[in-house]
């Protein structure tokens, strides 16, 4: 067995702490990957706390993960040790219902096995994530990197990109298509550059004002003030499509009143408590829809990452220690992000032996 450690969460309300596990050795089919940088998503918050009901343990989040390979099984074809890596939500799934078959492992009829809080195929163990200094992931859930640099601002693609990229496509953004955002946090920031690199118009709506400028660097078209009534009246059945970021329980009426008839708002954010129920009126009148999307299937995270190489796109970054992670996580609740933290795993390596 790999002797591996990482900070963890051991119960709901406890500060995240240095923890040392063992992690399997790397099979036929796995590569081994040493972790260089790991993202900061607000789902690793909303587990760590057990906001979702759902949280096996000790907990040790992080699913936006680059690295290099430094072992693999002998079966490995696509990897061999000194390549970047990239690892994000998934490390398995059942591999043969019909939405693996089709590439969507995020809808595995059995349940995907998540990058941290399992459980794993078969055993049905906890799986621990990438606030860790290596982990072992079978080379199928593997992804290739391809920017030759900024790899820090690489890492947050593998969630905060894939989960904006997925809808984003799905739903069609593209020239001619005007496209809004709810919440410049870790996914809104993604996908104001990645709806933007599109061709769609893209409208940011914040409930940040000192936000504004950035939004517009970053690719907005216009900005929103989303409490400034005034300014939301202005964008009345307009929208072909909003994509929702936001992380906690909000009125979800004055969003869906600025789609046009037959226009889709897309929820990603997933707060621990449901939003007050929509009115059926303003779904009713225009046959509006509201939608969910979750994450990206393997093989579009692949094309994400190859299209976010293209157009020069990575994330907007605050580095910080792994120790800073508890920090990290009070930012992030007041929306004092720019645009997400990244844990330099560096800093991890460097924390004394003993410690574990
Ligand atoms: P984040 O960086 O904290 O960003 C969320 C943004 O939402 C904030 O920056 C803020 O933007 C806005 N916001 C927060 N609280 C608000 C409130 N009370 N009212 C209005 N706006 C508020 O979080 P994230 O990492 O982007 O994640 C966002 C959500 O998506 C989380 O719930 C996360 O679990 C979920 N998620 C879902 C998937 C999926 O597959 N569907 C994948 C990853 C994450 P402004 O300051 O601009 O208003
Ligand atoms: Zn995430
Ligand atoms: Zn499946």
């Amino acid at each position: 067995m790999i002797q591996t450690r990482g900070y963890a969460a051991q119960h709901a309300t406890a500060p995240l702490a240095l923890f040392g596990f063992v992690r399997r050795p790397p099979g036929p089919r796995d590569v081994q990957i040493d972790i260089l940088y790991c993202g900061v998503c607000h789902s690793d918050l909303h587990t760590a706390r057990n906001e979702w009901h759902n949280t096996l343990y000790p907990s040790v989040p992080g699913h936006e993960i680059v690295g290099r390979v430094i072992a693999t099984g002998d079966e490995v074809t696509r990897f061999k040790v000194g390549d970047l890596a990239g690892v994000g939500c998934m490390v398995d799934s059942c591999r043969h219902c019909g939405a693996c078959r089709e590439g969507l492992e995020q809808y595995c009829e059995t349940g995907f096995t998540g990058t941290y809080n399992g459980p794993e195929q078969g055993s049905g163990a906890n799986t621990y994530g990438g606030y860790s200094e290596t982990i072992v992931v079978r080379e199928d859930f593997v992804l290739r990197i391809s920017h030759a640099e900024n790899l820090a601002a690489v890492a947050p693609l593998l969630c905060a990109g894939i989960t904006t990229y997925s809808p984003l496509r799905h739903w069609g953004a593209g020239p001619g298509r005007k496209v809004g955002v709810v919440g410049l946090g870790g996914l809104g920031h993604m996908a104001v550059k990645i709806a933007h690199a599109m061709g769609a118009q893209v409208v940011l709506f914040t409930t940040s004002p000192g936000k504004a400028e950035d939004a517009r660097r970053l690719g907005a078209d216009e900005v929103v003030v989303s409490r400034d009534a005034d300014q939301m009246a202005a964008h009345a059945g307009s929208f072909d499509l909003i994509l929702n970021t936001v992380a906690a329980p909000h009125d979800l009426d004055a969003f869906l009143v600025l789609l046009k008839r037959d226009a889709t708002m897309v929820l990603v954010g997933a707060p621990g408590e449901p939003h007050p129920s929509p009115d059926v009126f303003n779904l009713i009148f225009r046959r509006r829809r509201i939608a969910g999307s979750l994450i990206g299937g393997i093989a579009e995270t692949q094309e994400m990452l190859d299209f976010c190489a293209a157009h020069g796109i990575v994330s907007d970054i605050e580095t910080i220690a792994m120790s800073q992670i508890n920090e990290a996580y009070e930012r992030m609740l007041k929306g004092d992000v720019k645009y997400r933290f990244v844990i330099d795993m560096a800093t991890l390596k460097q924390e004394p032996a003993q410690a574990a």
